[in-house]
């Protein structure tokens, strides 16, 4: 999976699409299995990157080897009566409704009726102090957002630049599972019950043979594991995999308003997982990228075909859009690689407002430029439609450390590698289409960026003009691989992670 995050506008009817399908079910009120974030903010569950607080994912030891940091036989065991790890209710937020009825059954009276919220855990009116999107736009305001991990990457200086008002940036961040090729929550499991399938990746939950000890909701770092109260089983996004099988996209990607979720088809190397989800920290992404492979190199086909893999699945390898913006373009990265499990949804980094950044005191520029703020470093940003449109990834309004610390693991060469593409992209565009670009900055900047006139148009194509079979490449489900599945996993219902259907229950 590619998310985009240049296109995200935290529209979040990914996540309506999802609750609506999957989560609107009692025990499961609290659970969004998609969710979408404001960067800088605490996100949801309250904090969920600080594993100091939460111990989830690998750690690596002196030797180069890696454990599971909070779950695992022995902590399992000493947990096993009380994990102190786990998020609590108040960690996500109280699950609530409006007392809607309100507006219409209230009796004649000198005020206007109101809906008060109401939790869904009680039926008590409650006082809402946390939601699954509380730090909303405007960066969160400086209560939540300040308490963001990943500030302690930034100087003073940045932080503090951060929250000024005339400074500000902030992006979405959409979250599901991401089906990690080395899952901390399927490795964790006393029960054995999580798994990862076979012919298309997605982890599961047999909903059968789980047996509620929540290892996985404290090992999965990116809390995307939760227990519901109700059923006594622990849930997860299943990727929507009826729909797949189907060949349709899943929900939250089919329904995306801003288009900025991509599927496809990658080979990968299973034999060099350990070895990748081991790596020092500053070659975790590039060990990553190492192990998936290329679909049109002859000796993978010959290898993907040895090993059973479909000739469908390979010609969905070599259409898939999520190769190109991954490996072919490296433009994406993955979503705190130090976690070590592998993600499988990788993150085009926001590019935000890169304008010209020229000194006060530069006369020629000041005569032709209007300026509209000051950056962190006390350079005024200039509005302008001609070549000094563009400053340098390095003067971006969103610190490259902060970047860096969600999507390289502190790497913020390789978080400026993906950046310089994409404004090379855009001025390329501005050169073909406007015009007031010379060709010599055009050159020279697809040169910097590592790209040609040929991959910015097919880049280009792909970030804005992609149709749905472009952007969701799925292939056919093989039905002799599905029956595989249900056999290898015991009987029908319930085996799959689907288990947990049922009518939702409207309450209040
Ligand atoms: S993101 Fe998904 S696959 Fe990865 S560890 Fe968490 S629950 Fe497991
Ligand atoms: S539907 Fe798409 S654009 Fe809207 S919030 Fe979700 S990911 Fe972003």
């Amino acid at each position: 999976m590619v998310f985009h995050l240049d296109k995200c506008i935290g529209c979040h009817t990914c996540s309506i699409a999802c609750k609506n399908i999957w989560t609107d079910r009692k025990g499961a009120e609290y659970q969004w299995w998609n969710n979408v974030e404001t960067k800088p903010g605490t996100g949801y569950p309250s904090k969920w990157e600080d594993q100091d607080i939460y111990k989830g994912g690998w750690r690596r030891d002196d030797a180069g080897r890696i454990h599971l940091r909070g779950a695992g036989k022995a902590k399992g065991l000493l947990n096993i009566f009380h994990n102190p790890s786990l998020p609590t209710v108040e960690d996500y937020y109280e699950p609530f409704t409006y007392n809607y009825l309100n507006l219409i059954e209230a009796p004649a009276g000198d005020d206007q009726p109101t809906a008060r919220p109401v939790s869904l855990i009680t039926g008590e009116p409650i006082d809402v102090k946390m939601g699954p999107n509380w730090d909303d736009d405007l960066s969160g305001t400086p209560d939540y957002a300040r308490n963001d991990p990943n500030f302690a990457a930034l100087s003073p200086a940045e932080r503090e630049a951060m929250f000024q008002l005339e400074r500000m940036a902030f992006f979405y961040l959409p979250r599901i599972c991401n089906h990690c090729l080395n899952p901390a929550c399927v490795a964790s499991c006393p029960s054995g019950a999580i798994y990862k399938r076979g012919e298309d990746g997605i982890v599961l939950i047999n909903q059968k043979v789980c047996r509620a000890w929540r290892m996985c909701v404290t090992a999965c770092p990116y809390k995307k594991s939760y227990y519901n109260w109700h059923s006594g089983k622990s849930e997860k996004c299943i990727l929507c995999y009826p729909r797949i099988e189907a060949g349709y996209a899943p929900a939250c990607m089919h329904s995306c308003v801003g288009r900025i979720r991509y599927l496809g088809v990658v080979l990968y190397d299973a034999d060099r997982i350990q070895a990748a989800a081991s790596a020092e920290p500053g070659e975790l992404v590039d060990r990553q990228l190492d192990i998936l492979m290329d679909p049109f190199d002859d000796t993978v086909i010959a290898a993907a075909t040895a090993n059973g893999i479909p000739d469908s699945t390979i010609k969905a390898a070599q259409d898939s859009p999520t190769y190109k913006f991954i490996k072919q373009w490296r433009m994406a990265l993955p979503l705190h690689p130090e976690f070590r499990t592998l993600p499988m949804l990788w993150y085009v980094p926001p590019l935000l407002p890169v304008m010209a950044s020229v000194t006060q005191t530069d006369g020629a520029q000041e005569s032709k430029l209007h300026p509209v703020a000051k950056t962190w470093d006390d350079t005024w940003l200039y509005d302008t439609s001609t070549e000094e449109l563009w400053g340098s990834v390095e003067q971006a309004r969103m610190p490259l450390a902060y970047l860096a610390s969600l999507f390289s693991a502190g790497d913020t060469a390789a978080v400026a590698d993906r950046l310089r593409k994409l404004m090379a992209v855009r001025i390329y565009r501005r050169w073909k289409t406007v015009g007031d670009v010379s060709e010599a900055k055009m050159t020279s900047t697809l040169q910097a960026a590592g790209l040609t006139e040929q991959s910015a148009d097919d880049i280009f194509y792909l970030t804005a003009l992609a149709k749905f079979n472009d952007r969701f490449v799925v292939p056919p489900a093989h039905r002799e691989q599905a029956m595989e599945m249900i056999e290898f996993t015991g009987d029908v219902k319930g085996s799959t992670g689907f288990g947990f259907r049922e009518q939702p229950e409207r309450g209040l």
